[in-house]
C-alpha cells in the first residue's frame, strides 16, 4: 500500500494534502539533490534573517519625493505540504505568515482545494494557523469560476482555443443570468458557492432528477439523497449554457448521464437530441457543434490523500471516466471538449497574478500593515479584472511605476506548483520563481522532481528565507 502512495506521490499524481506517512517520507534529512540547488547550509541563518525589519512601503524621501512605493517581489503559497499537513500547522508557517504581514509583504494563498466557499475556507485556515487571513488574497480551484459570473466565457478563452464557437457565444454576455449546472463532491453546497459567485439560475442534479425521476432510474437515490436538497427547474427542459464541475464529484453515474446528454444536446436543452451529431460530413463529426453548454473542470488532480491508506480518486479520474464513457459514444471521432483550471494551468496563474496585483495595490493605497481595508481591494480587484479581460492585458494593480517583477511560488508539487510556475508566462512580465519545499509530497528519496524548481528548500520558513536574502532585504 505504502509503495504505491508513495509511487504516486513520486510522480506527482496525488495531490497534496493528508496522509500520515508524508511529512515522514518528507525527511528534511534528505541528501542533496542532483542538479539542483539545495540551500540546506545557509538554512540556520536564514531562519535567523526572518526578523530582519523593512517595510513593504518605502518613503522616497531621499529623492525629494514623498511617494510610496511598492516592493518589486511578492509570494504565493500553495496550503496542503507548505502551510498545513493532515490540517496541521507546518512547523514556521503561522510565524513566516506573521512576518510578511508585518513588513507588509504582499502574498496570495493559491490551492487546488476547493468545496467551501472562499470565507468559510479562510476563515478555517485563519483558526488553524492562528494567523488572520483574507478571501481578498486567497485562490482556490474553482475560484476563477466567478470571473464567469461577470465576464462571461470568453474570458477563459486565451487558453482553451479549441471551443471557438461556445467562446464567441458567451462572449457576447455572462453567466450571470444564464443557466448553469453545478456538481461536486457535495452539489448543493456547489451551489451556494456558485450563487455568492453572483450566478442567478444554478441548477443541480437533484434538481433535473426531481423534475424527471425517469431520467436516471434508480429511485431509492432521488428519496434517499437527492430530493432534500432539489429545487424547481426554471422551465420543464432548460437550456443550460454552462457546466461546472466544482470539485470532486460524489455520483459519478448520475453525474455523467446528465452531463452528456447536454453535450449531446441541441442547443443545451435538456431532453434534446442534437442531428448533427455523428455526421461524418460535418467537422469532428458534429459532435459539440450545436450550441452545447460548455464544461468547466476546477482541477486536474488524479488523485489525492485522505485518510485511508490508499489515494482516492480526484477530479481528475472522474475527468477520465467522463472522456472514457464520451469516446464510446463517439467512436473516438472526436475528443471532449472541455476547459480545466487550476494548477498547473496558465489560466489559474493569470488569475492568481491579477488578485495578487489588486491585493498589492490596496496594500499600498490603505498604508500597507495588515490592517488591508477589504473595501478598497474589494473595489481594486473589480477594477484590476475589468482592466485584465481575462488575463489578456498585463495586471499592474494600478501600479504601473512599481511593476511587480517577481513571485515567489512556494510548493510541495512538482506536478502542480512547480510545473506551474515554470511554465507561466506572465503578461505584465513577472517572473514566477519555483521553490519546492520538503515537507509534502515531494522528497529527494523519490528522485529528482520531474519539474525542476529554481531552489529546493527544507520548508516554507526557509524559502522565505531564500527569498528575502536574494531580494537584499536588510
Ligand atoms: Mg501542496
Amino acid at each position: 500500500m505504502k509503495a504505491c502512495t508513495t509511487s504516486l506521490l513520486a510522480r506527482g499524481l496525488l495531490r497534496p494534502h493528508s496522509s500520515s506517512s508524508l511529512l515522514a517520507a518528507a525527511s528534511p534529512q534528505s541528501p542533496r539533490v542532483s542538479g539542483l540547488i539545495s540551500t540546506r547550509s545557509s538554512l540556520a541563518r536564514q531562519h535567523g534573517r526572518i526578523g530582519f525589519s523593512r517595510s513593504f512601503i518605502t518613503d522616497e524621501k531621499a529623492s525629494g519625493a514623498s511617494k510610496k512605493k511598492a516592493l518589486p517581489f511578492a509570494f504565493a503559497f500553495d496550503i496542503d505540504g507548505v502551510l498545513l499537513h493532515v490540517a496541521k500547522p507546518i512547523p514556521g508557517a503561522s510565524e513566516t505568515l506573521t512576518y510578511l504581514q508585518q513588513h507588509n509583504i504582499p502574498f496570495i494563498l493559491l490551492t487546488n482545494g476547493g468545496g467551501k466557499h472562499e470565507a468559510e475556507r479562510v476563515a478555517d485556515l485563519s483558526a488553524r494557523l492562528g494567523v488572520s487571513l483574507s478571501t481578498d488574497n486567497f485562490v482556490q480551484s474553482h475560484t476563477p469560476f466567478q470571473e464567469l459570473a461577470r465576464l462571461g466565457g470568453g474570458s477563459f478563452g486565451s487558453v482553451d482555443a479549441a471551443d471557438a464557437q461556445s467562446q464567441e457565444e458567451n462572449h457576447n454576455g455572462s453567466l450571470r443570468h444564464k443557466n448553469i449546472l453545478v456538481t461536486g463532491s457535495d452539489p448543493a453546497k456547489s451551489r451556494l458557492i456558485a450563487e455568492q459567485y453572483g450566478f442567478r439560475s444554478v441548477i443541480t442534479p437533484a434538481d433535473i432528477l426531481a423534475a424527471h425521476p425517469s431520467i436516471f432510474p434508480f429511485e431509492p437515490l432521488l428519496t434517499e439523497r437527492y430530493a432534500a436538497t432539489a429545487r424547481p427547474l426554471p422551465t420543464p427542459n432548460p437550456k443550460i449554457d454552462a457546466i461546472f464541475v466544482f470539485n470532486d464529484p460524489r455520483d459519478w453515474a448520475l453525474d455523467s448521464q446528465l452531463i452528456l446528454d447536454l453535450l449531446l444536446s441541441e442547443g443545451g436543452v435538456l431532453g434534446t437530441y442534437s442531428a448533427k451529431n455523428g455526421r461524418k460530413d460535418l467537422e469532428g463529426h458534429g459532435w459539440q457543434s450545436d450550441g452545447q453548454p460548455r464544461l468547466f473542470f476546477s482541477n486536474p488532480d488524479l488523485f489525492w490523500s485522505a485518510s485511508y491508506d490508499l489515494p482516492r480518486f480526484g477530479q481528475g479520474a472522474f475527468q477520465g471516466a467522463l472522456a472514457g464513457v464520451w469516446a464510446e459514444i463517439t467512436g473516438g471521432k472526436a475528443s471532449l471538449k472541455s476547459t480545466t483550471i487550476g494548477k498547473p494551468y496558465a489560466l489559474t496563474y493569470a488569475y492568481a497574478e491579477r488578485v495578487l496585483g489588486a491585493h498589492r495595490a490596496a496594500l499600498l493605497k490603505s498604508g500597507g500593515g495588515d490592517n488591508t481595508k477589504k473595501e478598497t481591494v474589494e473595489a481594486e480587484l473589480q477594477h484590476e479584472m475589468q482592466e485584465a479581460e481575462g488575463g489578456e492585458k498585463a495586471a499592474t494593480g494600478g501600479l504601473d511605476g512599481n511593476p511587480l517583477e517577481r513571485v515567489y511560488m512556494v510548493g510541495d508539487n512538482p506536478e502542480s506548483d512547480i510545473r506551474g510556475a515554470n511554465e507561466y508566462r506572465s503578461p505584465a512580465g513577472t517572473d514566477w520563481t519555483s521553490v519546492l519545499v520538503r515537507t509534502g509530497v515531494w522528497s529527494a528519496e523519490r528522485g529528482e522532481p520531474k519539474h525542476t524548481p529554481r531552489v529546493v528548500v527544507d520548508d516554507v520558513k526557509a524559502a522565505v528565507g531564500w527569498a528575502l536574502e536574494r531580494e537584499g532585504w536588510r
